[in-house]
């Protein structure tokens, strides 16, 4: 099995590439609407990903996104006939985000609203998705358990004080998932980069209070930062 799935209920798939695939293994997500269907990532592309969306659609519209554009995200582009651009002038054109990062984003699949936040620092075109109707909030590799590698560190820290705001503003979270996992289930304990077997791994979900944690952990400068459900890790 190059990818393992679960659905999360009947509109949401969780979709992870296999470790013995690439060692990012990332998590991709299907969202599937009245009309259309949001895929968030394409992989690393070393596996065919597009017969596997197509048996989920139903005959639903695709759009395919992004968290953001690093290659372990992208790198399946290819198989599909149209995506969001990778800069966040693209990426906030097609989600009418006015006043990149400052401003969110809607994309309704259809009786399905959800929002985009963009949240640049670890990459640059980085977004979250909220989604209303599950209370799921996507962070890509913003947040997940592991090591958050950060470029810029003002942005990063800009980005998760607005997406823990938006949080508290009223948007409810029922579950942050990320797009990796690089932790054991022992508290701030990683693997090795580039490991292909993750003994003991750590669960994708994380509670919405370690957004709030992630927050107030984030000082003015740039730091190593272990806890036991992720690590910033300063580039
Ligand atoms: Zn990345
Ligand atoms: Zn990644």
């Amino acid at each position: 099995m190059d990818h393992q799935i679960e659905r999360y209920d009947d509109h949401t798939v969780i979709i992870r590439q296999g470790l013995h695939t690439n060692f990012e293994a990332p998590f991709l997500y299907l969202l599937l609407g009245s009309e259309r269907a949001l895929l968030l990532d394409t992989g690393t592309g070393h596996v065919p990903l597009r017969p596997l969306v197509e048996s989920l659609l139903d005959g639903r519209e695709l759009v395919v996104a992004h968290t953001h554009a690093h290659g372990d995200h992208v790198g399946g582009d290819g198989e599909f006939a149209a995506v969001v651009g990778h800069s966040a002038a693209e990426v906030a054109a097609s989600f009418g985000i006015a006043d990149w990062p400052h401003g969110i984003g809607q994309l309704d699949l259809g009786d399905r609203i959800l929002d985009v936040i963009p949240i640049p620092g670890h990459q640059g075109a980085d977004i979250a998705v909220y989604d209303r109707s599950t209370r799921l909030l996507l962070t890509g590799d913003s947040l997940y358990p592991g090591r958050l590698y950060v470029k810029d560190w003002d942005a990063f820290r800009a980005s998760v004080s607005r997406l823990a705001a938006f949080v508290a503003d009223g948007n409810p979270v029922e579950w942050v998932l990320g797009a990796h996992i690089e932790l054991t289930t022992r508290p701030g304990e990683d693997y090795e980069m580039g490991a292909t077997e993750h003994p003991d791994e750590h669960e994708l979900r994380l509670a919405p209070a370690v957004l709030t944690e992630l927050a107030s952990v984030l000082g003015p400068e740039p730091a190593r930062i272990v806890r036991d459900h992720f690590i910033v890790q300063p580039l």
